[in-house]
């Protein structure tokens, strides 16, 4: 336990917990569902994953014991890589600079009911060369089923539905 302690704690130390608004667009809390915003500004990638947590770790009660201590702790350090959610084209350039990936047991309340969020930010050679990001968060994550995408590009925004047999976000 200890040791496992102390190799995750390097990494929470670069995890900051989300910004308290709730994503602009994430839709109600719905088991199955999550939501994905995508914005580009300059060489900028910005994405936002918001899903309630019963889709990532199969239950959103606080942790009873040790092991789903481990669980949750895991998932968080997980999700610091945004390609456990998504991949995006290497013509684009993107390179990861800093993520966020929020901790919805930090502050107890009396909703049963939780989302994480994740927030990631690349910085992109080529951002005007993203024409699609596929998901690949329906392998990892079973009980995922659809993700709705919102995106704003540099003057058009839109939104898409995806599914495990529909996984292409296409940008126009
Ligand atoms: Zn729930």
């Amino acid at each position: 336990m200890a040791k496992f302690v102390a190799r995750f704690a390097a990494i929470f130390l670069a995890l900051l917990v989300a910004a308290a608004h709730p994503a602009a667009h994430a839709g109600p809390h719905e088991h199955g569902v999550a939501s994905l915003e995508l914005s580009v500004d300059g060489s900028t990638l910005l994405v936002r994953f918001s899903s309630p947590l019963d889709n990532l770790l199969g239950w959103e009660r606080a942790p009873r014991n040790e092991q789903e201590q481990r669980q949750y702790a895991a998932l968080r350090a997980e999700l610091a890589q945004p390609a456990v959610i998504l991949s995006i084209p290497e013509v684009a350039a993107c390179r990861l600079e800093s993520a966020t990936v929020s901790d919805p047991h930090l502050k107890s309340s009396s909703d049963p009911h939780k989302d994480l969020e994740a927030e990631w930010n690349f910085r992109c050679g080529a951002a005007a060369s993203l024409r699609t990001i596929t998901i690949n968060g329906f392998d990892r994550f079973k009980r995922l089923r659809r993700v709705d995408a919102f995106y704003a590009l540099p003057g058009k925004s839109g939104k898409s539905r995806l599914t495990g047999r529909q996984r292409e976000l296409k940008l126009p």
